[in-house]
């Protein structure tokens, strides 16, 4: 059986990853996108995806979740494979009818490749849970990690845990979805920006601190939750449909530092001008990225730069005769 080999694989669809397709995609390049989490826009759709950002040319302003989309949307006009929930552990040489490719491995699958855009951004996200009964089995039915989007909230009983600013803007952001929220922090104080916390107490929002959660229950969807003071005698069991954990993610660029790409620190792979690493075909570009001679800058607007460099760079190596320049688009015919 013949191998379905891609000319450019990217790792991680964050910002950088996703204007990478579409770069790929304007040099006709073949392009999957291969992605941990079951949705695509990296720290924008997992940390603030309701922020505003104000710091993205030829927006004035435009909230996380909408530049996601948007850049999605822009994707598509070359419909690159996007493959989810799959985190790219390991990855290898192989010769293949007389070439060279490069196999990176999944815990499911192969994915054959000529160039490698490494935008893994600040590392596989996964979040923080916590061991107690009724999270697994709920998760998806009433137990959320991360909020993609506000309407399953709309009146509902909420109960969110945690203490830092992402628990605080989401009981916040979810105040006027919800029909009643509950906030429990196993510590005495929040931490959080004081200005969020004064208008957290300016709401109805009952806030509980010294609590935590023993158990989630229910039948088919999460019913009740049961909670207890870690300082009084207090144990309640209070009514609730969707139980919000809070508790930050876990990014880890885990094997990746295995691969033999030359670091520039533990979270960083040194690149140079033109993106590229000291593998053959491999390229670098977003948060994960450090030019050399240069200090890493995360932002967006720098992986959007640097993405443009590197779909162009890998061109040139597949086609070792074909330009850097890809033309202006606005010349295009597309
Ligand atoms: C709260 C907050 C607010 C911010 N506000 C702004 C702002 O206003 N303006 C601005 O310019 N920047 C802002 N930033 C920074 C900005 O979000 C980052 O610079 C940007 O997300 C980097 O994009 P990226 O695509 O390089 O990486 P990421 O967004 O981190 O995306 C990387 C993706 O790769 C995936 N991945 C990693 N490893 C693997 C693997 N092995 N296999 C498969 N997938 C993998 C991850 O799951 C992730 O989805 C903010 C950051 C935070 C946390």
């Amino acid at each position: 059986m013949s191998k379905d080999i891609y000319d450019l694989t990217i790792i991680g669809a964050g910002p950088t990853g996703l204007f990478g397709a579409f770069y790929a995609g304007l040099r006709s390049l073949k392009t999957k996108i291969i992605e941990a989490l079951p949705e695509p826009g990296g720290q924008l759709a997992v940390l603030y995806p309701e922020k505003m950002i104000y710091d993205v040319p030829g927006f004035p302003h435009v909230m996380a979740r909408d530049l996601v989309r948007e850049l999605v949307e822009q994707t598509k006009r070359f419909d690159p494979t996007y493959i989810f929930e799959q985190s790219v552990s390991s990855l290898r040489r192989e010769t293949y009818k007389g070439e060279e490719y490069w196999v990176l491995n999944t815990d499911s699958e192969e994915h054959w490749t000529k160039a490698i855009l490494i935008s893994a951004g600040i590392g596989a996200f996964t979040p923080n849970t916590l061991p107690v009964t009724g999270i697994s089995e709920f998760d998806g039915r009433g137990v959320f990690h991360f909020v993609q989007d506000r309407r399953p909230f709309r009146h509902k009983k909420v109960l969110i845990v945690g203490g830092g600013d992402t628990a605080i803007d989401w009981a916040l952001n979810l105040n006027q979805w919800a029909d009643q929220i509950t906030l429990i922090h196993r510590r005495s104080g929040f931490r959080a920006h004081e200005s969020s916390l004064a208008e957290l107490r300016e709401t109805d929002i009952e806030m509980l601190t010294h609590f935590e959660l023993e158990t989630v229950e229910g039948t088919d969807t999460v019913e009740r939750a049961l909670i207890s003071s870690n300082k009084e005698d207090d144990r309640r069991s209070i009514d609730v449909d969707i139980v919000l954990l809070s508790l930050g993610f876990k990014a880890s660029l885990g094997p990746m530092l295995e691969w033999g790409l030359n670091l520039a620190d533990q979270r960083h792979i040194q690149v140079d001008g033109l993106m590229q690493t000291n593998l053959p075909g491999i390229y670098a570009a977003g948060d994960i990225a450090a030019v050399e001679g240069s200090e890493p800058l995360s932002l967006i607007v720098t992986g959007f730069g640097q993405a443009a460099i590197a779909a162009n760079a890998a061109h040139t190596y597949i086609n070792p005769e074909s330009k850097l320049f890809p033309g202006h688009s606005s010349e295009l015919r597309l």
